[in-house]
């Protein structure tokens, strides 16, 4: 095994602890969380370490270094979910390699994802902003917006809507945020039973994450180290 390896190795192997105890300590099973390894601003070579490893499931925010990983590592068979903001016109390049996309935010994506997804499903969820859009250039639909999303995403072609996805607000404690989000879940699947995931909870928020519900947790530097500067 390589430095390297080792190095994320054991940050995985802490990361996964952490999960099952926080599952433990929610009295959830384990089984039912997804852990997404974030992998922006991190080699290929660091991915391929990952599958390696056992991981499934990797995340990407920006959209041509996931192109350019996913091609690269195409012989994998990983799961790609684009997890950052969307431009309307660049939906579709996203949705001819992601497997899910926890950014939908916005009706003005869809016709692009849904063409992009043409011949196969597209996984999405409703990102929510649940930060009352006080931080600028925080994306996500206003609460009050997520059904009426919702609702078109479930009627768009090649489009499954899965669930929500949200990001803790800055600077306050993510409980309330990560509560909300699920409250807003519990909500929609009245409606649409199916879209049972709920993406929260990061680093340093998992813990937190877990105890309100979550299902998939979005997890970067814990396991790959802090990320290197921007190119
Ligand atoms: C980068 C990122 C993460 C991972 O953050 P860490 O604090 O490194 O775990 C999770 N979600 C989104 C949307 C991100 O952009």
């Amino acid at each position: 095994m390589s430095a390297r390896s080792e190095e994320i190795a054991a940050n995985l192997a802490a990361v996964r602890r952490r999960i099952e105890s926080a599952a433990d300590a929610a009295g959830r099973d384990p089984d039912e969380l997804t852990l997404i390894v974030v992998t922006k601003y991190f080699p290929a070579s660091d991915v391929r370490i990952l599958a390696d490893l056992g991981v499934g499931d990797v995340g990407e925010n920006r959209h041509q270094e996931a192109q350019a990983k996913s091609a690269e590592l195409a012989d994998l068979d990983l799961r790609w979910h684009y997890i950052g903001g969307l431009q309307s016109n660049k939906a579709a390049a996203v949705a001819s390699y992601a497997d899910a996309v926890h950014s939908v935010d916005r009706a003005k994506l869809l016709g692009g994802l849904s063409r992009g997804a043409a011949g196969r499903v597209l996984d999405c969820l409703v990102q929510v902003d649940l930060g009352g859009g006080a931080d600028p250039g925080r994306a996500g639909a206003l609460p009050e917006d997520v059904d009426a999303l919702a609702d078109e995403i479930a009627r768009a072609d090649h489009l499954r809507l899965r669930g929500l996805m949200t990001v803790a607000p800055l600077g306050a404690p993510p409980q309330p945020a990560f509560e909300r989000l699920h409250r807003l879940g519990e909500r929609l699947r009245e409606r649409h039973p199916d879209a049972t995931w709920l993406s929260a909870g990061m680093s340093g928020d998992l813990e937190e994450a877990v105890a309100a519900g979550a299902t998939h947790l979005r997890v970067g530097s814990a396991v790959l180290g802090s990320r290197p500067p921007v190119q």
